[in-house]
């Protein structure tokens, strides 16, 4: 299929044309790198119209539950969703955290669902690159609610609130113990905070740590100006508090849109989006560097053994590197 035979289809909403443009966006060969770019831009038109929602929390807290029962809610009120995965823990330790089991298996049987694993990836970088091109092909090809969902490994809480609308944290009923545990920057994040597993008894303990939370973020900053972080607890098992949420991620958006911030904050995504694909575009090429990667083991072992300065080594590395520009302009 060529490129504008690939977008059209794209376009048209045809599901094995999106599986075939994802796959394509998600490779890393440099033949298919230089398509998938083409392949953005023309589709580049037709993105943008979707609610980007941001969904994190600790494995086992009820995410995917969350994201059926939401996703589901949705398709029910006429809206297409398309749920991405954004797991940076193959590239971190080797695993996976999110991918391994079968997930969403009644919202992954609609017609107006489509669910996407986590690409995988040796960075952080390259699965959230990979992921955001996704986004755009969703939207293109038609879908209005993008839910990416990530867990909390590394910076990838960032990465996903860099490429969404909004961001929801979902955590248990607890104590204080567990708010304590919670990295603050994780809470700067969020617009929403879901407290699951509302139910079986827990009902006055999510309402306990609801409250808490509501007093924490009391001493944070809000992410948006005319934002005030909601607290709400629920039950994705049972469905309980699943249209509340989506009210509120719906009011939110009308908010960004009717301030004139959901333009301003895309806008400077959109800058963000560059500058990390320049940093990890050139480091991903410094790495692939055959004479860089000679001298690797050498510079890492004189830097950690303290024999020279790390950035004296760092400097050396650039030096090898760069020689294969030298002369070049
Ligand atoms: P994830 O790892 O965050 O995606 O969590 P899952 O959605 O896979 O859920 C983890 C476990 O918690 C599963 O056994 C779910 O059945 C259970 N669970 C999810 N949501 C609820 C809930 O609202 N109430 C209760 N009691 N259990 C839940």
């Amino acid at each position: 299929m060529t490129d504008t035979l690939l977008d059209n289809a794209v376009l048209s909403g045809d599901r094995r044309a999106l599986a075939r443009a994802i796959t394509l966006v998600e490779s890393t060969r440099r033949d298919h790198r230089a398509e998938a770019g083409a392949l953005l831009e023309a589709l580049m038109p037709h993105t943008g119209g979707a609610i980007r929602v941001g969904i994190s929390g600790a494995p086992g807290v009820g995410k995917s539950t969350f994201i059926e029962a939401l996703g589901n809610y949705v398709i029910d009120q006429g809206h297409r969703v398309a749920v991405l995965t954004v797991d940076p823990s193959s590239a971190i330790s080797g695993g996976s955290i999110l991918g391994d089991k079968t997930r969403m298996e009644t919202l992954a049987r609609r017609e107006e669902a489509y669910i996407r694993p986590s690409p995988s990836g040796r960075t952080l970088g390259g699965v959230t690159r990979r992921s955001r091109e996704t986004l755009l092909v969703c939207e293109a090809a038609g879908f209005d609610v993008i839910v990416v969902e990530t867990v909390g490994v590394g910076q990838s809480e960032t990465r996903v609130a860099d490429m969404t609308d909004m961001f929801v944290l979902m955590l248990q009923p607890g104590g204080g113990d567990q708010l304590q545990g919670i990295k603050r920057g994780i809470m700067e994040l969020a617009d929403l905070i879901m407290i699951n597993k509302a139910d079986d008894g827990l009902e006055e303990l999510a309402q306990k740590s609801a409250s808490e939370y509501r007093h924490a973020l009391q001493l944070l900053r809000p992410r948006t100006a005319d934002w005030r972080v909601e607290v709400q607890t629920c039950s994705a098992r049972d469905s309980v508090g699943i249209d509340h949420a989506w009210d509120t991620i719906m009011r939110h958006q009308a908010m960004l849109e009717s301030s004139g911030q959901l333009s301003g904050l895309r806008a400077e995504q959109a800058r963000t989006w560059m500058w990390s694909e320049v940093q990890d575009s050139l480091l991903a090429d410094l790495k692939d560097d055959p004479d860089v990667q000679k001298h690797i083991p050498e510079l890492e072992e004189a830097a950690s053994s303290g024999k020279i300065p790390a950035a004296s080594a760092a400097e050396r590395l650039l030096e090898i590197y760069l020689k294969k520009y030298a002369g070049t302009r």
